[in-house]
Parts: structure tokens; sequence; C-alpha cells
């Protein structure tokens, strides 16, 4: 504001100037009315005076009066400043309020009174701001959504306030730090802010209480960027998240659970504060059940499966680390049980991983070894008992652990990337068997094998058929592919492609495990199959449950309304061979007739041609 009493001295000095001129010219005058010896004195005395002042005061009249000019303009400041200025006396109340504040307000639609401009607990600042004896101090707080900073400077008993606007620096804040915890493919928070929160949680020591950490993975995602790349893989993100977001939010107890984006391909989950201890699986098969529909992206539909891990606070740890690394281990051995299940952490697993690690190393040098073998399970008309075919299934003996079944290692190679080289020794080997047996003149028959999800979409599979086919010099036709009903469904228009370009090259596709997957058979019609192969596990109890029957009669006849050729797994009694051939059946494959066996063993069979079915 104006400092007065600095004009006034100007202003006096200046008086001054004028007295002292006014001296002068009246010694002059009177030098020249009655001249006498002392006024010429008394005159070069006020001239010398004059001289004097002249010097000395220009340069400080001009430094006072621009500080004048300076403090007039800052006088105005409060006035033109475009943002609100007041000033509270020392009861607290409004005594000026510039023109700003009513811009400000109206800037805001809030109603034109300064008082909207104060914060609301102002009192209680004010007493604290005298208390600290502090000269002055910044206040932030919000007017009606907007975010404002009050400079408040103590000036004698009274305060000053300057206001301002903050709002874009506060928008730009807070979208900082929502970066810094949350992922913006999902929006979900990260794992910095998973772990800032599991660690608040263990800090409270609670124990009566239980914390489930969980760790879920989509299942064969490496195998999703390979297909659709990463910007349709962000979408697919986006949509498992809103899938298990909304699952989340069914729940009755959908405030003790967060869900996190935890890296890459793995979501993590804390359930907090709760005393049943089942309750971690009922989630974790929710979770998992919701992804049961397939979700839609650029107008497909993908199948798409979670593997969740699950340690338990205070069971499995009582730290960050130990807690995630028991999620973690859990997460694999879901994983290795092949995807689309919960596992709980146990005390065990720490060795069995072990184990698994050793597995992998062994399984790396297999082919070279020469460990891998071909079993042969017949394929037999229901008809007349004819062999028809064989189904290829691996085995491996492994060093340590003799004959391996495919359950034992196939996931891991699949996992590890080896599925590529092994499907292709496997390819191989089975075509130059089918020659070998040629040029020794045993009767043609079809060869099946089986080719999992992830050599289907991720290798080009028709390509390697037909050179191996050309290397061979096999008929195509005598090369049967099958593969499971979920590897088909995973991205189907994908698999009517691939499976259009295997039909040109002429050799006959089967749908494996009919009826354990996501049957669609709307999709079922797009396929351009040869065989559906009914899964075992209807077959097995159809001579017990006459439900069992009425499905197996049913998927035969709408194979044969496909005009597809209909084979059932898994025969092992009489009673379920007589059924099957009762509805028309057209092939089946069981321990009946034969379990895989070796090539050589196989051979017995092939010499023979026939099995006898009554
Ligand atoms: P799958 O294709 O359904 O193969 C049939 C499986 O059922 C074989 O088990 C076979 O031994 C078994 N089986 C056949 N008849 C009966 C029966 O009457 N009773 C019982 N209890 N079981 C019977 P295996 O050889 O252990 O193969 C299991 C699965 O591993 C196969 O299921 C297939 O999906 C996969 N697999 C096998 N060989 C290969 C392979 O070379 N490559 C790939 N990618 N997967 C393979
Ligand atoms: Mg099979
Ligand atoms: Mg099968």
């Amino acid at each position: 504001m104006t400092k007065k009493p600095d004009k006034k001295n100007f202003q006096l000095s200046r008086s001054l100037d004028w007295v002292l001129i006014f001296l002068s010219v009246t010694a002059i005058f009177l030098l020249f009315l009655s001249p006498s010896w002392y006024l010429p004195i008394i005159l070069l005395v006020l001239a010398g005076l004059a001289i004097l002042r002249f010097f000395t005061a220009r340069e400080t009249d001009r430094q006072q009066a621009s500080q004048i000019q300076t403090a007039d303009l800052l006088g105005r400041f409060p006035e033109t400043n475009p943002n609100p200025v007041l000033y509270l006396s020392s009861e607290g109340q409004i005594a000026y309020a510039n023109a700003g504040c009513k811009h400000f307000l109206k800037r805001f639609d809030l109603p034109s009174d300064p008082a909207k401009l104060l914060p609301p607990d102002l009192a209680n600042r004010i007493r604290q701001l005298r208390q600290s004896g502090q000269a002055c101090e910044t206040w932030e707080y919000t007017i009606d959504n907007h975010f404002v900073a009050c400079q408040a400077n103590v000036q004698n008993d009274g305060l000053f306030l300057y206001i301002t606007d903050i709002s874009a620096r506060k928008r730009m804040e807070n979208e900082l730090s929502w970066h810094a915890y949350h992922d913006v493919i999902t929006g979900l928070p990260n794992r910095y802010r998973f772990q800032q929160d599991l660690e608040k949680i263990l800090r409270r020591d609670q124990p009566c209480h239980y914390t489930a950490v969980f760790l879920m993975n989509i299942d064969r995602f490496r195998f999703f960027i390979g297909n659709l790349g990463y910007w349709l893989c962000d979408q697919l993100l986006h949509a498992v998240s809103v899938r298990l977001r909304e699952t989340i939010e069914t729940n009755p107890l959908s405030d003790q659970i967060i869900l996190y984006r935890f890296e890459a391909d793995t979501f993590a989950l804390l359930l907090k504060n709760y005393q049943e201890p089942e309750l971690p699986k009922k989630i974790a098969q929710q979770l998992i059940e919701s992804l049961h529909q397939p979700v839609y992206m650029d107008h497909r539909e993908f199948c798409v499966t979670i593997s969740c891990g699950i340690s338990v606070y205070p069971t499995d740890g009582t730290d960050f680390s130990t807690l995630l690394h028991a999620a973690d281990l859990a997460l694999q051995h879901a994983k290795k049980r092949g995807g689309g299940v919960w596992q709980l952490h146990t005390a065990d697993m720490d060795e069995r991983t072990r184990h698994r690690l050793k597995l992998e190393g062994y399984l790396r040098h297999a082919i070279e070894h020469n460990e891998l073998e071909l079993f042969y399970q017949p394929q037999v008309s229901l008809k007349d008992g004819i062999l028809t075919g064989a189904e290829i299934t691996l085995r491996w003996r492994h060093p340590e652990h003799c004959l391996l079944k495919p359950q034992e290692f196939i996931p891991l190679a699949e996992e590890t990337g080896l599925i590529a080289p092994i499907s292709e020794w496997i390819l191989r080997h089975a075509l130059i068997q089918h020659r070998a047996w040629q040029t020794r003149d045993f009767p043609p028959i079809r060869l099946a094998v089986n080719i999992s999800a992830q050599q289907f979409h991720q290798q080009d599979l028709p390509q390697l058929i037909r050179r191996l086919l050309q290397e061979t010099q096999v008929a195509p036709h005598f090369l049967e592919l099958e593969l499971t009903e979920s590897a088909a469904m995973f991205d189907i228009n994908h698999t009517v492609v691939v499976m259009q370009q295997l039909k040109e090259l002429g050799v006959q596709l089967a749908l494996d495990d009919f009826g354990t997957g996501f049957s669609s058979l709307a999709y079922l019609r797009r396929f351009p199959l040869d065989t559906l192969k009914i899964d075992q596990s209807f077959v097995r109890p159809m001579d017990k449950e006459e439900d069992a029957a009425a499905i197996i009669k049913g998927i035969i006849s709408l194979g044969h309304s496909l005009r597809l050729k209909v084979l059932a797994e898994g025969i092992e009694t009489q009673a379920q061979l007589q059924r099957l051939r009762d509805f028309e059946c057209d092939e089946g494959q069981g321990y009946l007739f034969s379990k895989p066996v070796p090539g050589n063993v196989f051979e017995t069979y092939l010499a023979c041609g026939k099995f006898e079915i009554g």
C-alpha cells in the first residue's frame, strides 16, 4: 500500500527550497535598496547554500520521486490485481475486497460474496498462524471443487489475503501421481500401489484376520501376442480387467477386494481382513468362471482363461516378499496343471518347483538324446472291427523317471517354447513310420497326430505339413490332425483359416475331446472337419448313467447331421461298445481294443488288420 510519510518529506524539502530562494531574492532586493557591507556576505552564504542544496538534493529528490511513483502504483495494485485480494480486520471480518474477488467468483459461477473465497476453517487457520509467530503462510483449499492457494500476510492486527487459482497445477499433480500408481491400459492400480497397500495391511497387526494375495495370469498370453500383436493384446487385457472387476463388484465383500495390474499379463488381488478360510477359493473360482464366456474384441470372440495362485497371511508368510513368492509358486503350479485353475500355496511347493526346473533342463535335450518315442493306439470301425487308423501319443523315456506321459511334460514344453521342435519331430517321425510300413506292404492306415493349441495357432502349420509330406512322400489323406475343442475355439477366425489351408493340402481334421471345451455348435459348422472325437468322460459313465448315453446319442446324430465321422474315445467295456454300436457310432478307440503301444507291437495289429467285436 502507499507510503504517505515519504511523500510529505518530499513536499517539505521542496518548501525549504522555496524558502531559500525567497530569502536570496529578499537579500538581493535589500542590497539594491540600502547597500551595506554585510548584505553581500549574506547573499554569498545563501548562494553557497543554494548551490550545495542543489547538488546534494537533486539525486535524493529523483529517488524519492520514483519511490513515490512506485508507492502510488503499489497503492493501486490491489484494485488492478485480477486475483482476489482481501484485508481481514483483527476480528476476522472482511474490511477490504478488491474487484478481482468479484471476477473470480463470477468465473466459478458462485454468488458475488467475497466470504465464499475464505477457507471454511478460517478462524482455526488464523489462530494457528498467529500462534506460530510467522508473518505469512500459504493455505491450500477448495472452493466449489476448484483448488486455490491463499497467501496470508499478517499486517499489524489484520491479515492480507492474496488468492490464486491453482486448479490447473493441482490437476497436473494429481495426474502425475495417478500415473505413478496406476496402469494406463486397464486403469487399475499398479504393482507399486499393490506393494504399498499390502505392506500397510501387514503393518497393522491383526492376527485374527486373514489377508489373501492372488496372482492371476492370462494363460497362453505369449501366444495371443504372437497372433494378435501388441495393440489388440492391450485391448484383451482391458477386456479381461473389466470382466474381473465386474465379477468383484457383484461380490458382497467387494469393499475388501482390490484388483491390480501387477505386470504384463498378470493381475494381482488383495482380499483383506476376512475370517472364513474358504473365501479365497470361492473368489478365485468365481473369477476363473467369469471368463468362461468369450471375450469380444475387434468383432471377434476369444476364449481366455486365467490361472490363479494364492498365498495367505499369516499362514504362508508375514512380509510382502514371502507372500508374493508363495503366491507366485502357487501360480506356477496352477499353470503346470494346464491353466484355467486356482491353486493355494502349500509348504511342499518349493521342492516341486525344483523338480520342474530339473525336468525342463532334461526336456531341452530329449530330442538330441533320442528319448522321445511314438506310441500308437488302434482306431477301429465299430461296424466290422476293421483297423482304420491309429492315434499317435507321445512318450518320453526320461533318464531318471522311466516313461513319462504327455500330460507330465507337454504343458512344460508349451510354456518353454520347446513344443515347436517337439511337434515337428512327432509329425516327421509319424510320417517316416507310415512310409516304412507301406514299403513293408502293411495295409495303409490313417495316422492321427495331436496338435497342441500353441502349435496350431503360432507355427505356420500348413507350411510345415506341406514340407513334411513332400519329404516323406506320404499321401496327405493318411494324415489326420487332432485339435482339441478348446484349442479350436480359442481364436475361431484363425482356426477356420488354418483348417481350410490344411484341407487344401488334403489332410484330415478331427476335433478332439469334443464336449469338454466351450462348445458352440454354431461354430462347429464353420470348421471343415472330418471327424468328431467324443471325449472319454462321456463314454466312461454311459453304461451306468442314462444321461451320459443320451448325450452320446445326441452327439452322434449331431455329427452325422454335419456329415462328420464320429469316433468314441476311451471304450473300456463290452457294454460301452455295444451301446455305441447301437447308436451307430462310426469308430472307436480304447483299452478294450488296446492301450497305446510302441510301433513294433502295433505292427501285429497292422498284420491282422481287424479286431473281434462280436
Ligand atoms: P487324447 O488326444 O484324448 O488322447 C487319448 C488319451 O486317452 C491317451 O492318453 C490314451 O492313452 C488315453 N486313452 C485311450 N483309451 C483309453 C481308455 O480306454 N481308458 C483310459 N483311461 N484312457 C484311454 P495319453 O497318451 O496319456 O495322452 C493324453 C493326452 O496328451 C492326449 O489326449 C493328447 O491331448 C495329449 N497328447 C498325447 N500325445 C501328444 C502329442 O504327440 N502331441 C500333443 N500336442 N499332445 C499329445
Ligand atoms: Mg487326441
Ligand atoms: Mg481325446
